[in-house]
């Protein structure tokens, strides 16, 4: 074999440098040309869900992304999430410590009258669901309701004591009107091998900032939310336990369906039979359908190359027709206030 010579050796290296490098450029403009290619909600044409302008007792609900669902029924606001920092993709990508962001906050706050908070309740203890849950409550009286985990977040932004509320399961806990019962559910098993991704519990009060992935599952809830004019269940992930919700009866279901398509088509009805045709819902409202790492306000569906809504709402489509045909579809509007049980509403 010819021996190179350092001359030789040092061309040798400098090609296969530039090799690597045109590699890498590829590669990265080929990510970010997938990580723009986004289905869009034009395409679906569910019925639009009667509004009326609520009226002084009307139960209503405003969706501001994600899970964060705002319900109000005139006298008690219940706020399920409450997410309104969002840390950047490099954030989440690069785990950079990250903490609530309180002009974001103040700002949800105000635009959207939260004056009268009862409860502060997120659906799991993750980021996107659970980070700005004490920022929220100290900015309030609102209760915090929730596992052990989402206690520690809250005592870790040092909300007092008597606003923090253990949940148990199948308890029944009265905010005003409303009556609300956390059913243990399952994250969708999202992560490497159906695994939960962060899971498990914290140990300690969460000081932030911290990573992305300091704010561990905790447990995962469906959430009943009773009122005398109507029933809603909120589902944030896409996760169920068999025969968790048999028995309960429900107007409404926010179904929470990231990440679904990866999850496939029989995962997908065995989870709408566990939410939709088990509580006989009669109205179905997709949430958790937006990228996360967008800007509050900003309602833009997941890269195709991660989780195309588009099938998925094929998909649950195919599902009311084959077990639920008089339940409806529809879509909900980002910071729109609708009234939830029309029904019970006097105007209709
Ligand atoms: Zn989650």
């Amino acid at each position: 074999m010819p021996t190179l010579t350092l001359d030789e050796l040092k061309i040798q290296l400098k090609r296969a440098a530039i090799v690597v490098a045109a590699l890498l450029l590829v590669g990265a403009v080929a990510v970010v040309v997938l990580w723009n290619d986004r289905p869009s909600l034009a395409s679906i044409d569910w019925p639009h869900y009667p509004t009326l302008e609520p009226t002084v007792d009307a139960v209503s609900v405003t969706w501001l992304g994600v899970t964060t669902l705002l319900f109000d029924d005139g006298e008690t606001q219940i706020l399920i999430d409450g997410f309104f920092s969002r840390p950047s993709l490099l954030d989440m990508v690069f785990g950079r410590p990250v903490q609530s962001d309180a002009a974001a906050i103040n700002r949800a706050i105000n635009q959207y009258r939260m004056r009268r908070l009862a409860a502060v309740i997120p659906v799991h203890s993750h980021f996107d669901h659970a980070m700005d849950i004490g920022a929220i409550a100290n900015r309030s009286s609102a209760s915090i309701l929730g596992s052990e985990t989402t206690a520690l977040i809250a005592r870790g932004a040092g909300v007092p004591e008597d606003q923090i509320v253990l949940a148990e399961n199948g308890q029944e806990y009265i905010f005003g009107q409303f009556t609300v019962t956390l059913i243990e559910s399952a994250h969708a098993p999202i992560g490497w091998n159906g695994a939960t991704p962060y899971a498990g519990d914290i140990a300690e009060p969460l000081v932030t900032p911290a990573p992305i992935s300091a704010w561990r599952v905790g447990k995962s809830y469906s959430i009943i939310i009773e009122h005398p004019h109507g029933t809603t269940i909120v589902q944030g992930s896409a996760g169920f336990l068999d025969g968790a919700l048999d028995g309960r009866q429900t107007d409404v279901v926010m179904l929470g369906v990231a990440m679904l398509e990866g999850l496939g088509h029989e995962y997908t009805e065995q989870y709408w039979q566990a939410l939709v045709t088990t509580t006989g819902a009669a109205h179905v409202f997709p949430v958790h359908l937006d990228d996360y790492s967008q800007p509050f306000g900003e309602v833009v569906l997941f890269p195709r190359m991660l989780d195309d809504f588009t099938t998925i709402a094929a998909w649950l489509e195919e599902f009311r027709e084959r077990w639920d045909s008089d339940a409806r579809l529809h879509l909900l509007e980002f910071g729109k206030q609708i009234v939830l049980y029309p029904q019970a509403s006097p105007e209709a």
